[in-house]
């Protein structure tokens, strides 16, 4: 069973919609993340987790997005990458450090023509790193974070994306020792450190649903954070016509949600606004036959 949020473990309390959501000024907060950025179906979609200067797809390249180091585009649809020259253009023009770029293997040559286009037409550098990662491959962003792209089915080339926490932790038979006896086993060279990966976040882009069963996809359901699209939420389309489409409709996520999913937050495309769904496991203990309630929790992300 996954840790509790620290706000929870420290109040004692049952985690709830509210205690693990909360609401700030520019977006919310979840799971000690705050989450900002916008979801316009077929429009825009940016989503931002400002702590770790991550953006994922750039929509139009709203404003918040440009303070962002790391940019993870998951397809080629205008509403998802749209916005890419300007996020370039616009952190040149402050002069803010190159940022860095992650798009699937197979439209990365496409961008670099684009970018070129762009030099062509102003003259200027337009300077970043686009790194093409494919499915299943790995990037360290930081010491302490990586990315993995993930498989997602939406009939152009797409994926996801987990991002990783990377933390170094005593091994169990060096715990308790003194700190000096610690420092002098790491003087000598003994590796007295293990290292523990674990998926803090996960990013669909638009996808079908059968992401969701893809054995090689686990870790996506082990984050701590999803953020999936659901573009249809009600009876106006048919779980078929999403997935004529390409897209997941919200009555398949319920379907799935009592065998896959701990906690989950999705981002939802209704009503021109983004809306974050959570879903939350009732019992405590995690377990094959748990059931679900589904608290709606909708709030409204401005950028
Ligand atoms: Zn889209
Ligand atoms: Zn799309």
């Amino acid at each position: 069973m996954e840790a509790r949020t620290s706000r929870d473990s420290e109040s004692g309390e049952k985690p709830d919609s509210v205690s693990s959501l909360k609401k700030n000024k520019k977006g919310i907060e979840i799971e000690g993340y705050p989450v900002e950025g916008l979801s316009i179906g077929g429009q825009e979609t940016c989503v931002i987790f400002p702590t770790l200067k991550i953006a994922f797809d750039i929509g139009r390249c709203p404003q918040r997005a440009i303070s962002q180091d790391f940019l993870f585009i998951s397809h080629g649809h205008m509403d998802h990458i749209g916005g890419l020259p300007m996020y370039v253009a616009t952190r040149g023009l402050f002069s803010m450090k190159p940022p860095t770029i992650f798009v699937p293997v197979a439209i990365k040559e496409d961008v670099q023509r684009l970018f070129e286009v762009h030099r062509a037409m102003d003259q200027s550098e337009l300077k970043h790193n686009l790194i093409g990662l494919n499915v299943g491959e790995e990037f360290r962003l930081r010491k302490d974070l990586t990315v993995r792209a993930f498989r997602t089915y939406h009939g152009i080339p797409s994926q996801g994306y987990i991002i990783y926490s990377v933390r170094q932790k005593l091994k169990q038979e060096y715990i308790g020792l003194a700190g000096n006896e610690i420092k002098n086993l790491k003087l000598s060279g003994v590796e007295i450190t293990y290292t523990v990966t674990s998926p803090e976040v996960a990013f669909t882009g638009d996808t079908m649903s059968d992401f969701i069963v893809d054995s090689d996809n686990i870790d996506v359901l082990r984050a701590r954070i999803l953020v999936m699209e659901s573009t249809f939420v009600d009876n106006s389309m048919t779980v078929e016509n999403a997935r004529d489409y390409g897209h997941t409709h919200l009555s398949e996520i319920i379907n799935y949600a009592d065998r896959k999913f701990k906690e989950l937050y999705l981002r939802c495309l209704h009503h021109w606004q983004v809306e974050f769904l959570h879903l939350q496991k009732v019992s405590d203990e995690l377990g094959d036959d748990v059931n679900y309630s589904m608290n709606l929790v909708f709030e409204v992300l401005h950028i």
